[in-house]
């Protein structure tokens, strides 16, 4: 029963008809009647609840506020208090309100009745905020961290905020009003940036945003300027399509710019001191400018242009020719067999040939095309077309001329060297609009044209952009499929042949992919090796193999292929021998299995891995030999535990006397040398006998048997324990 009086009842019902949770207090706090949805809220039983305390209602962090604003109205202080605080539930839960509450003073005494307090469920927007404000903190936190200032302008509102970096950086103080406007913002830019800032960033037809980063300056609190390197991003757009929201960071480059500057400054100095004698010393700071100043946009080996000022150089064009004033053609240009040029004769003949490049690219094109360098072997080209050129085909034919300038032995310092080019062409509008597209287009021709055989060119298409999409889409399954242990250790037989016995396997890797179905190793392996995850895909296997393997006999070997990129990781035995005890396999039952690609790039790294890998027990193959460069300074000096013969021989020894040859003539070297031999790819029965007549002392090969999963090599083993050849039984 409620000890309210009879007058009160009538509150109590007043307070139950009420669909808001309500409840009813004394002073001091403690519930005197509660609705039902009060109840609800807290999740007791309207008898339950009667007497609770602030204590046993309010959060513990809240109590001291809330029993101190009872009794500021129960003492008149206040006449009402309306606050957010958490309420705990019955099971122990926490639940975030408003509360509001009001005193009841009876008329008649003047006397306070009772404290009416209604709570308004507000957790599920606190969690939003809370999540929100997480998650925005984390990122501005990692943005500062980082010193950039973080700003975020919704154009909508005009209204923007600013970051503690962002502010610092400008002087600005931490709670101090910032105008969002632009033509604030535009004020403190430096009057020589103004413009530029206002054609680049903004452009009047969409007012939208057309470069995403830009370095200009603006004025600091104190007067000076700052550079700042600015990048935004927009997030959220208005029904008509222009920007509604554009968050970015800024990053102060002043000192960077100053560096620049004092380089720039120094190498005047130097010419300043050269010439002074020759020259006035006005005369001179100037040439030394000058030179400084090309320095800085032009290559210094080639004299060419650098790629800033032909990024610049491509803007005008597209600007050009996005108002239909004439068209473009970019040529990306690509060294054929240059590298060989730098490592075998030399740097200085690598220069030699660069410079000469150059020279003969600008002997092709007109005073008004440009040819830039853009990185090591690579350059960069654009030409402009009137209107009434064929673009196509006069592009083509520029092309092939440069191929065949190119092409031209080049006299070097101590010797003639000839070098190549491939070269992709995009066109300009019809293949992009920007000059990022362009060069990027460009780029992806001119990896075709490598593709189709060197010493070409290629035109841009469409489809390129597909293959890439395509690519990008594998790279994407490669990724997960590494990522969930989706790709499978296989297991092909390798076999004692003289004894026709099992002698263990080979570890094949098998990706079923749900769409693409059966993915060959030799599509995704690549993919693995470029995304960086062949050794976390190499060490899965491992482990899974170790697991399958380890209770087969013991003289039982399982051969892993080692991936040639992999290889020359320096971490590779360690994390082996980890993954070998945790599976508790005996290092000596593995092989590893790699091709001589592994050892030309890098003969001592590679000689160390082999060494520390055959410390530990494991022995080492190498793999598909007769393909690479079959080098027997290799063989001997490396000491391989056994030499796989690399089935393109094995299989076509049957028709091809020539080949049946080599292979028994790599056996009677390998005998010579000590080394163990295994044949792949033996196919025929046949194949089998010539190979054990020649010496050969294991074999592989769909003869006996194709890889297979773990379960059915299992019973593979279990037969040839009851002492079956390996060939009848799969
Ligand atoms: P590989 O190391 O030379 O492996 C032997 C390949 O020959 C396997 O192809 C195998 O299925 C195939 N083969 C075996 N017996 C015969 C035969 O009698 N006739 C013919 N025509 N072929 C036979 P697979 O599995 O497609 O593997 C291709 C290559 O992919 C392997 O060549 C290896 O270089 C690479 N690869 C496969 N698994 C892995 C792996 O786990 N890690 C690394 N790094 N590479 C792997
Ligand atoms: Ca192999
Ligand atoms: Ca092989």
């Amino acid at each position: 029963m409620s000890p309210l009086s009879s007058d009160s009842l009538k509150l109590a019902d007043i307070v139950e008809a009420c669909a808001v949770a309500t409840f009813l207090a004394g002073p001091d706090g403690q519930v005197l009647h509660a609705n039902r949805a009060f109840g609800k809220l807290l999740g007791y039983l309207p008898t339950e609840i009667l007497h609770l305390g602030i204590g046993q209602i309010v959060h513990p962090d809240d109590a001291k506020k809330a029993r101190e604003q009872a009794v500021a109205l129960a003492a008149g202080d206040i006449d009402s208090y309306n606050v957010e605080r958490r309420y705990v539930r019955k099971d122990g839960s926490l639940v975030w309100v408003i509360v509001s509450a009001l005193p009841l003073i009876d008329k008649r005494t003047g006397k306070l009745r009772c404290i009416s307090v209604q709570a308004v469920d507000i957790d599920r927007q606190k969690r939003a905020e809370a999540a929100l404000e997480e998650s925005d903190k984390r990122w501005n936190l990692a943005l500062e961290g980082a010193g950039q200032g973080v700003w975020d302008h919704d154009l909508r509102h005009r209204t923007a905020f600013y970051s503690r970096v962002w502010r610092q950086m400008r002087g600005i103080g931490l709670d101090e009003e910032i105008d969002a406007s632009r033509e604030a913002w535009l004020a403190r830019v430096h009057p020589d940036d103004r413009k530029r800032l206002q054609d680049e960033f903004f452009t009047s037809k969409s007012a939208g945003y057309r470069r995403d980063s830009f370095e200009y300056r603006e004025r600091h609190r104190d007067g000076h300027y700052i550079w700042i390197l600015s990048r935004g991003r927009p997030m959220e757009w208005m029904p008509d399509g222009r920007v509604a929201r554009i968050v970015g960071t800024d990053t102060d480059i002043t000192s960077l710019r100053e560096q620049e500057a004092r380089a720039a400054e120094k190498t005047a100095e130097v010419y300043r001191q050269h010439l002074g004698a020759l020259e006035k010393a006005q005369g001179a700071a100037e040439a030394a400018q000058e030179l400084a100043q090309s320095l800085a946009r032009h290559d210094a080996l080639t004299g060419l242009p650098n790629r800033r000022v032909f990024a610049e150089a491509l803007d005008k064009a597209v600007a050009r020719a996005n108002r239909g004033a004439g068209t473009y053609a970019v040529l990306s240009v690509d060294l054929d067999r240059f590298k060989p040029v730098n490592d075998i004769h030399g740097h200085a003949a690598g220069d030699t040939v660069l410079c000469e490049v150059a020279s003969r690219l600008q002997g092709v094109v007109r005073e008004s095309d440009t040819v830039a360098r853009i990185g090591g072997d690579e350059f960069a080209v654009i030409l402009e077309f009137g209107s009434s050129d064929d673009s196509t085909k006069a592009a083509a034919d520029l092309a092939q001329r440069m191929i065949d300038r190119i092409r031209e032995p080049i006299d070097g310092p101590e010797k003639r060297v000839v070098v190549g080019a491939s070269i992709g062409i995009a066109i300009c509008p019809t293949d992009g609009s920007d000059s990022e597209t362009l060069l990027r287009a460009a780029d992806m021709a001119m990896y075709r044209a490598k593709q189709d055989g060197r010493g070409g060119f290629c035109f841009f298409e469409q489809r390129m952009q597909i293959d890439l999409l395509a690519q990008a889409a594998l790279e994407e399954d490669v990724r997960h499929a590494v990522a969930n242990e989706e790709i499978q250790p296989y297991y092909q037989p390798l076999v004692k042949l003289d004894e026709n016995r099992l002698a263990g396997f080979e570890v094949l890797a098998r990706w079923r992919h749900p769409v693409r179905g059966n993915v060959p190793p030799d599509a995704f392996i690549p993919v693995a090796e470029k995304l960086g995850l062949i050794g976390q895909l190499t060490y899965s296997l491992l482990r899974r193999a170790c697991l399958d393997a380890r209770h087969w006999p013991e003289e039982m070997t399982i051969a892993l292929n080692v991936s040639p990129t992999h290889f020359a990781d320096p971490l590779l035995p360690v994390k082996f021998l980890a993954i070998l005890s945790e599976t508790d396999f005996p290092p000596t039952r593995l092989e590893v299995e790699i091709t001589e690609t592994a050892l030309v790039s890098d003969l001592p790294m590679a000689r160390a891995a082999l060494r520390s890998l055959q410390g530990i027990g494991i022995k080492i193959s190498l793999d598909d030999f007769g393909t690479g460069y079959s080098n027997l300074y290799h063989l001997r000096e490396l000491q391989f535990d056994k030499i796989k013969i690399d089935r393109s021989f094995v299989t076509s020894m049957m028709n091809d006397p020539q080949r049946a040859k080599i292979v028994l003539s790599v056996l009677a070297l390998a005998k010579s040398l000590g080394m163990t031999t295994i044949a792949e790819g033996v196919e025929h029965l046949q194949t089998m006998k010539e190979l054990i007549q020649g010496g050969a002392e294991f074999g592989q090969g769909y003869y006996f048997g194709k890889a297979m999963p773990a379960d059915a090599a299992d019973k593979l083993v279990q037969e040839a324990a009851r002492g079956a050849a390996p060939r009848s039984a799969a």
